[in-house]
C-alpha cells in the first residue's frame, strides 16, 4: 500500500503517543491504542500487535470511519471500532486514547465510577462514568463506550477492562487520559485512609465554566 505522505506527522504523532503512554505507565506491551481524525475525515490509529517503539510511522494505519483501512501497511489496532463509533458519534471529538491504566482500571473492575475527590476530574465531566461490559473489539464495547461518553463527558471506564479518553486534539486526550489515572489514584488513596469529600455538581459546573475560560485564552 502506499505511503501517504499527507498523513506522515499525525502518524509520527500516534507514535510518540504510543511511547508517552508505556512511559507514563498507562499501559505495558502493546496494549491500547490511540488515534486521530484526519482533515479529510479518516482516523489515523495505531496498529495491532506491534510494540509501540518498533512501530515506523509510514506504516501507521489509516481507516475511513466504517473501518477501512486505506494506507499503512500494519493492521490497524482491533479496538479500531470503538474509535470509529467516538468520531461518527461526537463531531467535536478529534483525538481518542484507550489505555489499561491501573488505577483507573481498578475502578473499571470494581464497575464504580470515579467520583470528584479531585477538581481535576472537571476536564473528563462530573465523573468518569463506566460502560457496561462487553468483549475487548466488539461492536456492542464500542456502543457501550459511546454511549456513555454523553457529550459533557470527555471519558469513561470501560468495565473489567480500562480506560477511554478523548479530546479535541491528540494532547487533549493525551492529557485527559492521565487526569482520570490520577484522580482515580488519588480515590483510592483518600478512600484507603479515609472518606473522601466529593465535589458538589454546583462546584464541578464552577470548575468546568473555568477550565473553558482558560482553555479558549
Ligand atoms: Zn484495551
Amino acid at each position: 500500500m502506499a505511503d501517504e505522505p499527507r498523513y506522515r506527522s499525525m502518524r509520527e504523532m500516534i507514535v510518540e503517543t504510543g511511547l508517552e503512554m508505556i512511559e507514563q505507565e498507562l499501559t505495558k506491551g502493546t496494549g491500547g491504542n490511540a488515534s486521530a481524525r484526519t482533515d479529510d475525515g479518516n482516523v489515523v490509529i495505531s496498529p495491532s500487535g506491534v510494540p509501540y517503539d518498533e512501530i515506523p510511522p509510514s506504516e501507521v494505519p489509516v481507516v475511513s470511519l466504517d473501518g477501512e483501512r486505506i494506507a499503512g501497511d500494519l493492521p490497524p489496532s482491533s479496538e479500531t471500532p470503538m474509535h470509529t463509533a467516538v468520531y461518527a458519534g461526537r463531531e467535536d471529538v478529534g483525538a481518542v486514547i484507550h489505555t489499561h491504566s491501573p488505577y483507573a482500571s481498578t475502578f473499571a473492575s470494581l464497575r464504580e465510577p470515579i467520583p470528584a475527590s479531585s477538581y481535576l476530574i472537571a476536564y473528563a465531566g462530573h465523573e468518569v462514568p463506566v460502560a457496561g461490559y462487553a468483549p475487548p473489539g466488539s461492536e456492542e464495547l464500542a456502543n457501550g463506550a459511546l454511549d456513555a461518553l454523553s457529550e459533557a463527558t470527555n471519558a469513561c471506564l470501560l468495565a473489567n477492562h480500562g480506560v477511554l479518553a478523548v479530546g479535541e486534539g491528540v494532547r487533549d486526550a493525551f492529557e485527559n487520559a492521565l487526569i482520570v489515572e490520577h484522580c482515580a489514584r488519588i480515590h483510592y488513596q483518600a478512600s484507603a485512609i479515609g472518606d473522601p469529600v466529593v465535589l458538589t455538581d454546583e462546584e464541578v459546573d464552577e470548575l468546568i465554566a473555568g477550565f473553558a475560560e482558560y482553555r479558549s485564552q
